[in-house]
């Protein structure tokens, strides 16, 4: 039920599994960011897995913006010490793959806006993302193909997934058997774009992750990605998800939060080695210079401590 083989050439899934990196390139990497991809590189490597990084420049608005931002993110992770196998992917290379997979599943059109879909829908249940989340209501579910023609005359259509289920369970490493709603999610916003669901998963099955660690406002899209990759018929990885950064606030770090990147902390004159350091310390990790140096004195079970779960406040 996939696609002919060879139509991507990251297909081959490496011998011991992998972990990945895949930040959005719309800014520079942050403290909050830096650590995620530590925990997520020493995961990785403690265990033996590769360690693939991937681009996720979808919102080509966004990247257009700052196109410089991939370069820098990638040269920031090399600073300290993150290395990678293989060829970084961009997903906006990758449109037609999407596509591919997408044919798989069962879709409609959708076209709602945000606004009805808000409007339809009951009270926020803390769902995947925001906590303005709410499952799809349904609404353009059972339109018939006159409706459709009539709305496509004044509204392009996103695409949804039919999925007919309202939850899916996925392991993780320390939130352990976490359920979490499925609903008829986009796969396809209304300007064509690949939903990041549809790309994130068609990708970590491609390019054989089979660990995806990255911060915990992510953990509840997993069962939706799980979800998806079985239906897709590729392999569901097993999930980490780490704390995520905070301000003194307590809201999520931004780069607005003043000396948070590794360029505007070099200029206050802390170096790459000092900020491993610190996110050593952050996530209690024996301290080193650089990503190797933690790995090398890690002891066994010590990424598994109560730190790497809890928020870490950055003042
Ligand atoms: N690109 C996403 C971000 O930068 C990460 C997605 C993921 O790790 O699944 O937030």
């Amino acid at each position: 039920m996939t696609p002919a083989a060879g139509t991507d050439p990251v297909t081959a899934p490496p011998t011991h599994g992998a972990g990945r990196f895949a930040p959005s390139p719309t800014s520079s990497l942050h403290l909050g960011n830096l650590r995620t991809a530590l925990l997520a590189w020493l995961w990785a490597r403690s265990e033996e897995r590769n360690f693939l990084l991937r681009i996720e420049d979808l919102d080509q608005q966004r990247v257009a913006a700052a196109p410089q931002v991939a370069r820098e993110q990638l040269d920031d992770l090399a600073r300290i010490g993150i290395d990678h196998d293989g060829p970084v992917l961009r997903q906006s290379e990758r449109l037609e793959i999407y596509r591919e997979y997408a044919e798989l599943l069962e879709t409609y059109e959708c076209f709602c806006t945000r606004r009805e879909i808000a409007e339809a829908s009951q009270a926020p249940n803390g769902g995947p993302g925001a906590a303005s989340w709410r499952p799809y209501p349904g609404t353009c579910a059972q339109l018939s193909s006159a409706e459709r023609a009539e709305l496509r005359l004044t509204r392009a259509p996103a695409i949804r997934v039919r999925s007919g289920v309202d939850a899916f369970t996925v392991d993780d490493a320390h939130a352990g058997r976490h359920t979490g709603p499925v609903d008829d999610f986009v796969l396809f916003r209304a300007d064509g774009t690949p939903a990041y669901n549809l790309a994130v998963v068609v990708d970590d099955g491609l390019q054989g992750i089979t660990q995806v660690t990255r911060g915990d406002d992510l953990l509840d899209s997993a069962p939706r990605q799980a979800w998806l990759a079985q239906q897709l018929g590729l392999p569901v990885p097993h999930y980490v998800h780490v704390s995520l950064a905070l301000n003194a606030d307590g809201q999520r770090l931004a780069k607005r939060d003043g000396a948070v990147c590794l360029s505007d902390l070099q200029a206050q004159g802390i170096g790459p080695t000092e900020v491993v350091r610190r996110l050593c310390r952050s996530a209690g990790l024996p301290e080193a210079d650089d990503a190797p140096g933690v790995l090398a004195a890690l002891e066994p079970g010590q990424l598994d401590n109560p730190l790497v779960w809890q928020p870490w406040v950055v003042d």
